[in-house]
């Protein structure tokens, strides 16, 4: 049988059983942190909510099911997940990273596991052949693409055929685009990491993070280092993801449909500098966009005329609201340089171009024509 489509695989498992509890459509919260045994040795149901827990495990099964991995693990937030996945390394070993990741990687890996004695290579991976930085230390290439929040596209296919020469790790942080949008483990990464926080739970309502792979060894490694390190979902916030992931495919369509709008209305005004968006024509990742990923997603930068006037839009903002984070229905603007990017060198930052001048927004599912105005008064007064 041919499986599901993706849209229907966000809301149903290929195989579910609607007889199982008493036909509820809405996948139970099982709020307890122990299981009864049988006898001696039952292992055939759950014992510790640590190491499995029903409703979590439903909500895994569809993560995996829809990035196309045979195991999905639900973490208490992104960054639980990436510090799980880093004790995959032991001392002396070197990791290749994007140099415009996340801030909040870049303060993990340079904070504590430097402190650890992991060893990092920062690189502008969506235009620099990493093969002369790969040395008999290094273990592990991290990558995020589209990046935040400068829009860089790396080709995920390349990047991996040099990680598999090596037998080295790819791993890519997938949570820009959703699995709705770009599949990584089908490109040749080995480990898709997600800040599920953002379009999977999709409304600004719940922390959580992930970690999906396909290959049965590194989801063992990763089964123990979970149910040792214990950052786990908890069964309310799991279904709460698995309400949220039920309207993916609609809300990234919506939110990415906005943001090409907003992206090319931003293009005309004299106020704005550059405008970054993958979506768009002269855009310098836009070809592998189109080869690699399904979606340009919802997420742009763009350039004002001086700090004081980024200071100005911020303020001026009603129906977008000055926060952090992303991916939920409410569209979002922050300043990057003082909000997400705060800990990151700033010579790293002035070579990607992120400058004082710099926002961030975060595109959601409201009216587009209401979001232009918004940023039309914000912008030009
Ligand atoms: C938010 C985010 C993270 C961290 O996830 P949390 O859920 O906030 O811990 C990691 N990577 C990216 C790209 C993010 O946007």
């Amino acid at each position: 049988m041919k499986q599901y489509e993706l849209d229907t695989r966000c809301i149903h498992l290929p195989g579910e059983d609607h007889e199982e509890h008493f036909g509820a459509l809405s996948y139970p919260i099982y709020q307890s942190a122990s299981f009864v045994h049988q006898e001696i040795g039952d292992e055939s149901g759950y014992a510790y909510s640590r190491v499995q827990n029903p409703t979590r495990d439903h909500l895994e099964q569809l993560l995996a099911s829809i990035e196309n991995g045979t195991d999905a693990i639900a973490f208490s937030s992104g960054m639980a997940a990436e510090t799980a996945l880093m004790e995959l390394f032991s001392p002396g070993d070197h990791i290749i990273a994007e140099e415009n990741l996340y801030g909040g990687s870049t303060r993990l890996f340079n904070v504590i596991n430097g402190k650890n004695g992991l060893d990092f290579t920062y690189l502008d991976i969506s235009s620099t052949d990493i093969t002369p930085y790969i040395n008999e230390h290094t273990k592990a290439v991290f990558i995020e693409t589209p990046t935040n929040p400068m829009m860089n596209v790396t080709d995920i296919a390349a990047v991996a055929r040099i990680t598999k020469e090596h037998g080295i790790l790819l791993v890519v942080d997938n949570t820009f685009l959703s699995p709705w949008f770009q599949n990584p483990l089908d490109l040749g990464a080995d480990v898709v990491i997600h800040s599920g926080t953002k379009y999977l739970a999709g409304h600004n309502d719940t922390l959580a993070g992930f970690i999906v792979v396909k290959d049965a060894a590194l989801s063992q490694k990763l089964r123990f280092i979970y149910k040792t390190t214990g950052a786990c979902l908890a069964p309310f916030d799991s279904w709460l993801i698995i309400r949220g992931m039920k309207t993916l495919a609609l809300r990234m369509d919506k939110s990415a449909d906005n943001a090409s709008k907003i992206a090319a209305w931003l293009r005309t005004q004299d106020k704005v500098g550059k405008v970054y968006y993958p979506g768009l024509d002269d855009h310098p990742g836009k070809a592998i966009m189109d080869r690699q990923a399904r979606g340009y997603g919802a997420m742009l930068s763009f350039e004002v005329e001086s700090p004081q006037a980024a200071a100005d839009v911020l303020h001026r903002v009603k129906l977008i609201r000055f926060a952090e984070s992303l991916g939920g229905t409410e569209s979002l603007l922050t300043y990057p340089l003082v909000q997400t990017h705060a800990d990151v060198p700033k010579d790293v930052l002035a070579r990607a171009g992120l400058t004082d001048r710099l926002l961030r927004l975060s595109v959601g599912v409201e009216n587009a024509d209401d979001l232009i105005r918004d940023l039309d008064q914000a912008i030009n007064g």
